[in-house]
């Protein structure tokens, strides 16, 4: 099926990186000091206590940093590659599809394998109030500010309750609407509106593939289920 494709697009969670040591958030617990994770990652912690949010995003962004792209994110930036055609798209926000993706280029231009990142990036600013983007920098004291307006900067991911930049969503729709095929890699497909992707090429009569190493409610739905570990899955899949 993977071979016989004309356009592929992928969609990965979270399981992708388990291999690379990054807890998923059922693994994880939930829980950072005495906090629930879905009650301080939304706009309301934000304004109630910035610096608290601060310093669990400070906290996971420095423990990202020292992660590494595992098998899973170099097969598929290879695919792609492969392809020249961009198809990657992923929920996670610890840049490691785009870290294997330059890594993978050398100097050629690494666009078809970079990722449409539709929660964000978690090494990245942005500014609450006017939008600027920043390269994250290690937290101080005061909280970091916007050079333009001002206003205080936050790290660049989509908190709960929050909605997803439209134009982002709309490409990635766009993606898996023209898909003959989609693969859907270490995510349950349970959060939307990124759930929606594997069904858009579903509707538009393209088949899925899901790896995954526990059954999800897409599992019944895919043209083949694949159970295992994302990273030793597809470099057999796709290489
Ligand atoms: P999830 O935690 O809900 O689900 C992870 C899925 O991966 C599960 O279905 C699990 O069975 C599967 N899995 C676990 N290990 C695997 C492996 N080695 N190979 C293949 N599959 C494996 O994650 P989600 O569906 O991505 O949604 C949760 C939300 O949390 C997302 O919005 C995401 O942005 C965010 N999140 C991101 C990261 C990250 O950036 N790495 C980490 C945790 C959560
Ligand atoms: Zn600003």
């Amino acid at each position: 099926m993977v071979r016989g494709a004309r356009r592929v697009v992928a969609l990965t969670g979270a399981g992708i990186s388990a291999e690379s040591g990054v807890p998923t958030f059922r693994d994880a617990g939930g829980l950072w000091r005495r906090y629930r994770v879905e009650e301080l990652a939304t706009p309301e912690a934000l304004q109630r206590d910035p610096r608290t949010v601060w310093e669990w995003y400070d906290h996971r962004r420095s423990f990202l940093a020292s992660c590494e792209p595992n098998p899973a994110h170099h097969a598929l930036a290879r695919f792609f590659l492969g392809r020249g055609v961009a198809g990657l798209i992923t929920q996670n926000v610890d840049g490691l599809h785009t870290r294997a993706a330059l890594e993978a280029a050398g100097d050629a231009p690494a666009d078809a394998a970079l990722p449409v990142e539709l929660h964000g990036v978690i090494a990245r600013d942005r500014c609450n109030s006017c939008g600027a983007r920043y390269p994250g920098e290690p937290l101080g004291d005061p909280l970091p500010r916007c050079a333009d307006c001002g206003g205080l900067r936050r790290p660049d991911v989509i908190l709960f309750g929050e909605s997803l930049d439209g134009t982002l969503l709309a490409r990635a729709q766009a993606m898996a609407a023209a898909a003959d095929l989609c693969l859907v890699i270490g995510t349950g497909a349970e959060v939307y509106p990124a759930a929606a992707i594997p069904w858009t090429t579903r509707h538009a009569g393209g088949d899925i593939i899901e790896v995954n190493t526990q059954a999800t409610s897409l599992t019944s739905v895919a043209a083949v289920a694949v159970q295992g570990k994302a990273g030793e899955v597809l470099p057999e899949l796709l290489g």
